[in-house]
C-alpha cells in the first residue's frame, strides 16, 4: 500500500486494488480476528455467547425423589390388585406440598397426599395420580377426604422422579465452548448460577459517512437522505450476538471522519464504516484511514457488494482494531456485512467458521449474472404444497432498492462462472431467517 498522494491526479485511485473471490476476501478479513477475553456476564444476557468455564454440578437435581404428579404417595405393595371395580380404600394421613419436606416416613396401609414436585416421604416407591383415586368424586359429594380410594394398582417407581435424574452431583453439566441457547441457559439456572463465564460479545461502532445523511429521527429535508445503513447494520449485528455502537454521521471531511473515528476506536471491538469506498467518493475517506492505520481496497466478485475496504485501524495506545469498510449503497452494505461482518463476529465470540445455513430452492425466477461476479439475489424463498421450497426474486434487484432486502428471507446465488440460473433451475438460497419464519 503506497503511503503516497499524486495531487496532480486527484480522481486517480492510489491504492492497489485488487479483484477477490468472496472467499478470498473472507479468509482475509478473518485472519485479522481472534476470540474475545471471557467476562462474568449475567446469565440472562448471555443467550448465544459461548460458555468459558466448565460447569460441575454442585448438587443433585432433582435433589430429592419426588413426585411426578398430584396424587398420594404410596407403598406399591399396599395398592396390590386395585382396580376400578375393586378399588383399595386407605387412610390419608397428611399432605406434602412442593417446597415442604416430608414430616414423617410412610407407614404401611397408609397413604399422604402429595402436589407435584414434592418429595416423596421414605418409604413410599410410587405415587397414584388424582385420576386413579375416587378424589373428584369424594370432592363432589363431600365427602371425608380422610381416605382414599384407588384404583390402580401401583407399580414400584410409578410417577417417582429420583434424585439426580435431570444432573448428579458432580458431573461435568457443561464444558467450554458450549454454545449457550434457551436449553443450557435454563440447565445453568438449575444450578443455582446468575453469572457464568462467558466469551464477551463484541462491540461493533458503527460510523456512517456522507454529507447527504441525516439520523432517523431528525427533521426530513429536501435533498437529504436518512442513514439506514447503521440501523440495518446494527439490527444485524444484534442478530449475530454483537452489540452495535451508532456513532453518528461523519461528514465527507477530514475533521469530521477522524473525529467520528477516534470515538469509534475508543469503544470498538470492530469498526463499521459505511460508503466512502466506491470509485467516486471523496478521497479525504481513504487518506484519513490510511493515516489511522493501513486500508486495503478490494473489489470483490460479488454483486451486489463490489467495492469493500478493509484494513487496521490504530488507536491512540497503539493497539488495533479492525475496520470493515462497507460500501454505501444500502442492500451492498448488509449483503456485504452479511458474508464478511457476520463471521468475523463468530470468530470473535469464539464459535468456529460456519457457513450460513442454506436450502436449495427451486427458482421461479431467472438469476442473470451479467460479468462473472457472484450474484446474491434477494429472494423469498417459500414451500410448495409438496412441500418443495421456491424462491422468487423480492423485487426491483438494485442495489439501492431497500425495500427489496425486507422482502428478502434469503440471498440466492448465482455462481461466479454461471451466466444464468433460469427459472424452474435450483439455486443455493443462504436463508437470512432460518427456519421458522419461512412460509
Ligand atoms: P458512496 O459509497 O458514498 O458513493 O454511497 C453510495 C450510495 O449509498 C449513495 O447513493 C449514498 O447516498 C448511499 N448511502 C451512503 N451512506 C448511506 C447510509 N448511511 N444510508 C443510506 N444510504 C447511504
Ligand atoms: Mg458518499
Amino acid at each position: 500500500m503506497t503511503e503516497q498522494h499524486d495531487h496532480t491526479r486527484p480522481h486517480r485511485h492510489h491504492y492497489d486494488e485488487e479483484m477477490l473471490s468472496v472467499e478470498e476476501a473472507r479468509d482475509r478479513i478473518l485472519s485479522y480476528f481472534d476470540k474475545l477475553p471471557a467476562v462474568e456476564t449475567p446469565l440472562i444476557n448471555a443467550l448465544g455467547q459461548v460458555l468459558a468455564e466448565e460447569l460441575v454440578a454442585p448438587f443433585d437435581i432433582p435433589p430429592l425423589a419426588n413426585s411426578a404428579m398430584d396424587g398420594y404417595a404410596v407403598i406399591a405393595a399396599d395398592t396390590t390388585g386395585a382396580t376400578s371395580g375393586a378399588p383399595v380404600e386407605l387412610p390419608v394421613v397428611g399432605v406434602i406440598a412442593a417446597g415442604q419436606l416430608p414430616e414423617r416416613p410412610l407407614t404401611s396401609g397408609t397413604v399422604i397426599r402429595i402436589m407435584t414436585g414434592a418429595p416423596v416421604p421414605e418409604n413410599s416407591d410410587a405415587v397414584v395420580p388424582f385420576e386413579d383415586t375416587d378424589e373428584l368424586e369424594r370432592q363432589k359429594s363431600g365427602r371425608s377426604a380422610s381416605a382414599i380410594s384407588i384404583n390402580v394398582e401401583a407399580l414400584p417407581g410409578n410417577n417417582v422422579r429420583d434424585a439426580g435424574e435431570d444432573v448428579k452431583a458432580g458431573t461435568t453439566v457443561f464444558g467450554e465452548g458450549v454454545i449457550l441457547r434457551a436449553g443450557q441457559i435454563g440447565v445453568i439456572a438449575s444450578l443455582g448460577r446468575a453469572t457464568i463465564r462467558a466469551i464477551r460479545r463484541p462491540v461493533v461502532a458503527i460510523v456512517s459517512t456522507g454529507d447527504e445523511l441525516l439520523e432517523p429521527g431528525e427533521e426530513h429535508q429536501e435533498g437529504k437522505i436518512y442513514n439506514s445503513n447503521a440501523y440495518g447494520v446494527a439490527a444485524m449485528v444484534t442478530r449475530y450476538g454483537g452489540v452495535p455502537k451508532i456513532m453518528g454521521i461523519a461528514r465527507d471531511t477530514v475533521e469530521s471522519l477522524e473525529a467520528a473515528l477516534e470515538a469509534a476506536l475508543e469503544i470498538a471491538d470492530l469498526v463499521v464504516t459505511s460508503a466512502g469506498v466506491s470509485k467516486g467518493d471523496y478521497d479525504v475517506v481513504k487518506d484519513v484511514l490510511s493515516s489511522k492505520g493501513e486500508i486495503a481496497l478490494w473489489s470483490v466478485r460479488m454483486r451486489p457488494a463490489k467495492p469493500l475496504a478493509f484494513g487496521v485501524l490504530k488507536r491512540k495506545d497503539g493497539t488495533r482494531v479492525p475496520h470493515l469498510g462497507l460500501p454505501g449503497n444500502p442492500v451492498s452494505a448488509m449483503v456485504a456485512f452479511e458474508q464478511f461482518g457476520r463471521p468475523a463476529l463468530r470468530l470473535m465470540m469464539g464459535k468456529v467458521r460456519a457457513e450460513k445455513p442454506s436450502i436449495e430452492a427451486v427458482m421461479d425466477d431467472p438469476i442473470h449474472n451479467y460479468d462473472g461476479r457472484r450474484v446474491y439475489a434477494r429472494v423469498h424463498a417459500y414451500r410448495d404444497e409438496a412441500g418443495v421450497y421456491h424462491a422468487r426474486l423480492a423485487g426491483n434487484q438494485s442495489s439501492g432498492v431497500l425495500t427489496s432486502m425486507a422482502q428478502a428471507n434469503g440471498l440466492a446465488i448465482c455462481p461466479d462462472d454461471v451466466a444464468m440460473i433460469g427459472a424452474g433451475e435450483i439455486a443455493r438460497v443462504e436463508m437470512l431467517d432460518w427456519p421458522d419464519d419461512i412460509f
